[in-house]
């Protein structure tokens, strides 16, 4: 039995395997009841095997290792306690760093079962306090669903099913382009069906490959109003299983693979979910068992019994079955274009004069049609379509009339900055997603404004200062505090962008204060004052 993480009852807010933008969630959230501060105590004996602080993701996050070979996390901590907190310290120190990536010896930091090492938060990407729990497998770091690995809940409610998905697919398991629809469910108890008990199908979804179905539901827990994601689903047809997804364990090189599993296409259109049912060669995700890739070899005039089960972790399971008919006429006799695009099995390399893009295999997960010109920017794929792999963009700069520096590479409608190198008049970025990418100049450093003082003050009684930044184009790179030429710990939180200097009781007197925060064009600002503490 492991030690709760918590001293309130344990009450879910998210599962494991819920469809996030561009991961599935891999862990589960406890609620906090709306509040910071929460004691966390740590589920078993082990040692502190990582410490992570970011002003994004996880925000503050703790490791633990246990000896059975589990790795238990708890994200989005507000302060960690004791020996860890005067560590952490330290290594912040050392680094000159708020933002830290830190593994700890096995003997620096051991922790006892139930032992109090830190408390909750709000911090990095976390919409609301809470507590983000994982179990991991200390080996693989495969995240592991904590519903089936000691952390269960009293469930008794089977999922609902919203409705199904079908696709025309060619023989790699690609989807034919616009040749899906979807069908909405009737409910009977448990039991779902189409309505009229059948569904009918054009004779052109018959092609060299097959059909593929994919499935909207989702899963109820007894006492919570809120849905989650069901556990598990299994394809029948005519009786013959041809496709198992279940939400056991999840790799964190996986978890990107929610881009092909979920279909997002049909997400972005009318926000629905649904998960699929059939994998191309290039998807890796865990969670299937499959030996036909989920793809429906179908004729005219066919007729095809199928059913889905969707089950929670208690296997409380709702099944939709309704017969599927395939209409007479011509099947669809063309050959699936794939000239012009970049496919998911080979690696494809563009270049002229102006720019350079490198993709590699298993980037994209379908076909991408693509269609270039040398010109001032370069387009591959609809902006904001998420890859498994990052691709490389080199963009000549033209005519270079400010330092090298203030050029970046941004990317898609949004304009979002990408870390940019510069080589030979030549700038190089990553991207992980596709669109336009284009040139662009910063030439303006961060402004901060201090929020809870005033800074033309030359006495400041507050024992927690704080500044409110905004970076219009790129990104913060650097903050630093000094006083007396003395680094300071500065905290960063991205959410409404805010830096913290909390004062050191000892600090009193007139001191020399200088604070610079410098954006990824390194644009610096700096703000100099002699101020007395009271
Ligand atoms: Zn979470």
């Amino acid at each position: 039995m492991y030690f709760p993480p918590l001293d309130i009852p344990l009450s879910l807010s998210a599962n494991f395997g819920e469809l996030r933008p561009n991961h599935f969630h891999m862990g589960i959230d406890y609620r906090t009841n709306g509040r910071e501060g929460l004691n966390i105590h740590a589920i078993e004996d082990g040692f502190v095997s990582r410490v992570k602080i970011s002003p994004f993701g996880y925000g503050k996050v703790v490791y633990i290792d246990h000896p059975n070979g589990i790795t238990s996390v708890y994200a989005h901590c507000s302060k960690f306690l004791g020996k860890l907190d005067s560590i952490v310290s330290l290594q912040q120190i050392k680094e000159q760093n708020f933002e830290i990536d830190f593994k700890p010896d096995s003997n620096l930091i051991p922790i006892k079962k139930g032992e109090i090492f830190a408390l909750t938060g709000n911090t990095g990407n976390s919409s609301g306090p809470h507590l983000h729990f994982e179990l991991r497998d200390t080996k693989t770091e495969l995240a592991l669903n904590p519903l089936v690995n000691g952390f269960d809940v009293y469930d008794t409610i089977p999922p609902t099913i919203q409705g199904i998905k079908i696709y025309a697919l060619n023989k790699d398991v690609y989807r034919w382009p616009n040749k899906s629809k979807i069908a909405n469910v009737v409910r009977n108890k448990n039991l779902y069906s189409i309505l009229n008990n059948k569904l009918t199908l054009t004779s052109d979804y018959c092609s060299d490959g097959g059909i593929g179905f994919s499935l909207e539901a989702e899963d109820h827990i007894n006492g919570y109003t809120h849905d989650f994601s069901y556990f598990g689903s299994i394809l029948l047809v005519n009786n013959d299983t041809v496709f198992i997804h279940e939400n056991d364990e999840i790799s964190f090189d996986g978890s990107k693979f929610i881009n092909t599993h979920e279909d997002m296409d049909e997400y972005r259109k009318s926000k629905r979910k649904f998960q699929k049912s059939f994998k191309t060669n290039e998807n890796y995700l865990e969670s299937y068992s499959t030996s036909k890739k989920g793809i429906i070899p179908i004729q005219p005039k066919d007729s095809l019994h199928v059913q889905y089960f969707v089950y929670d972790t208690h296997n409380n399971q709702s099944e939709l079955s309704f017969d599927l008919k395939v209409l007479p006429g011509n099947p669809n006799k063309n050959v699936f274009n794939i000239t012009n695009c970049i496919l998911p099995n080979s690696k494809f390399t563009y270049q002229d004069s102006l720019s350079t893009i490198e993709i590699p295999e298993g980037c994209v997960y379908e076909p991408v049609s693509t269609n270039f010109q040398a010109k001032t920017n370069i387009t591959i794929g609809s902006n904001g379509t998420a890859i498994q792999l990052p691709i490389q963009v080199k963009l000549k700069i033209r005519n270079s009339e400010l330092p090298l520096e203030k050029y970046f590479i941004k990317v898609g409608g949004n304009n979002k900055y990408l870390e940019t190198t510069y080589e030979d008049g030549w700038l190089i970025a990553q991207s992980k997603y596709l669109g336009t990418f284009s040139i662009d100049i910063d030439t303006i450093a961060p402004v901060f404004v201090a929020s809870n003082f005033n800074q033309n003050d030359s006495i400041i009684k507050k024992s927690i200062l704080t500044w409110k930044i905004s970076e219009e184009k790129t990104q913060l790179k650097d903050y630093d505090l000094f006083i007396d030429n003395e680094w300071q710990l500065l905290e960063y939180e991205s959410k409404g962008s805010y830096l913290y200097f909390n004062k050191p009781k000892d600090l009193k007197g007139l001191h020399k204060i200088k604070l610079i925060v410098k954006d990824a064009c390194e644009n610096a600002r700096i703000w100099e004052k002699d101020i007395w503490f009271e």
